[in-house]
C-alpha cells in the first residue's frame, strides 16, 4: 500500500486548537482527507502559519519536505474563519512553486455552523471559492458531526 505523509498547516487563529478534528477526520477518511481512501497515510508535522500575514508558510514547507511530506494540507480554519485566509491562493501558489508540494485546502468537513452563518455572509459566492471549499463541504449530516 502507498504510503504517504502530510503536513497540516493551521490559522494562528487558532493557534491553541490540539488538532482534534483533524485527527478524528484523517482517521475516518472525512472531509479533504477523503482523497486518501486506501491509502497508508500519516501526519508528519503539523504548525501554525506563524499569523497574519503567515511568516510560516515561508519556511515551514521547506522543512516538512525534509521529512518526506508530500502533500500539506491548509486546516479547514483557513477556510471558515472569519474573514476566511485572505492569502491562502497565494500560498497555495508559493509553495507549488517553491517546494514542488501538492497543497490541499481543507483538512475535516466545514462544520455546520460556520458553513449557515457562510451561506448568510455570502462569503463563498465566487467560483474560486466554490472550488476551494468543495474537498470539505461533505453533507450536513457529517457537518454537524464536527460542530
Ligand atoms: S488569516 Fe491567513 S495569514 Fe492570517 S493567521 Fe490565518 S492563515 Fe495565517
Amino acid at each position: 500500500m502507498e504510503k504517504i505523509k502530510i503536513g497540516i498547516i493551521i490559522c494562528d487563529r487558532y493557534s491553541s486548537c490540539a488538532g482534534g478534528k483533524c485527527f478524528r477526520s484523517l482517521d475516518k477518511r472525512k472531509g479533504a482527507f477523503s482523497m486518501y481512501k486506501n491509502k497508508d497515510v500519516k501526519i508528519a508535522a503539523f504548525t501554525t502559519c506563524g499569523g497574519c500575514p503567515g511568516g510560516n508558510i515561508e519556511y515551514a514547507p521547506e522543512e516538512m519536505k525534509k521529512n518526506g511530506v508530500t502533500y500539506i494540507h491548509f486546516a479547514t480554519g483557513f477556510i471558515v474563519g472569519y474573514p476566511p485566509c485572505p492569502y491562502m491562493e497565494h500560498f497555495e501558489k508559493f509553495i507549488t512553486e517553491k517546494y514542488n508540494m501538492k497543497v490541499i485546502f481543507g483538512t475535516h468537513p466545514i462544520p455546520e455552523k460556520y458553513y449557515k452563518t457562510h451561506l448568510k455572509l455570502n462569503t463563498w459566492k465566487n467560483q474560486d471559492f466554490k472550488k476551494i471549499i468543495k474537498p470539505t463541504l461533505s453533507d450536513k449530516k457529517t457537518r454537524l458531526c464536527y460542530d
